[in-house]
């Protein structure tokens, strides 16, 4: 069963050893695919639909305000902000994220769930190592490399990656 730990935060421990699983939706808050399906784990946690077996899963709904909203982010787009955080200006994403970096500490796999603003098949962001991972995951393609450009940077799943964590961005279409 999950229990919320802060606003947002949904923690299912099984105290079972196993993986840290740790699950972002909403981090753009108009892609509401991984929004809905991690509700959707939740209910189904609650009506025992759904059992985890081992391990720790933990679903955060990241971008609060713009979920709210139905925008894509509230001040600034979150997925550049997981680097580097300006303390000295009090935007919501940096307010937000503040209170959810402790989360990245020991986690085994990090997902990031979005969808595309144009017509898309589902595909993968991550890094070329965690290419096995990914390909599991049932996307039509895998895209490797694009923490090489600077237009890229502070991606949650490349931050994951630098915590130590198998780590990939899913891109429903
Ligand atoms: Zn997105």
């Amino acid at each position: 069963m999950f229990q919320e730990v802060k606003e947002g935060v949904f923690i299912y421990d099984t105290i079972v050893s196993g993986p840290k699983v740790l699950v972002f939706a909403g981090v753009h808050g108009n892609e509401v695919s991984g929004i809905d399906a991690c509700k959707r784990i939740i209910e189904d946690a609650k009506s025992g639909k759904f059992v985890l077996k081992n391990g720790k899963l933990v679903i955060v709904f990241a971008n609060l305000d713009a979920i709210k909203l139905n925008t894509r982010y509230k001040d600034i787009n979150m997925n550049r902000c997981f680097d580097e955080i300006d303390s000295s200006q009090n935007l919501s994403e940096y307010n937000r994220l503040k209170t959810l970096k402790e989360l990245f500490l020991d986690v085994d796999y990090f997902l990031d769930l979005h969808s595309t603003s144009s017509k898309t098949e589902p595909f993968i962001l991550c890094d070329e190592s965690d290419n096995f991972f990914a390909q599991s995951l049932n996307a039509k393609f895998i895209l490797n490399g694009v923490d090489k450009f600077k237009m890229f940077n502070g991606i949650s799943n490349f931050y994951a990656k630098k915590n130590g964590s198998i780590a990939i961005n899913y891109e429903a279409g």
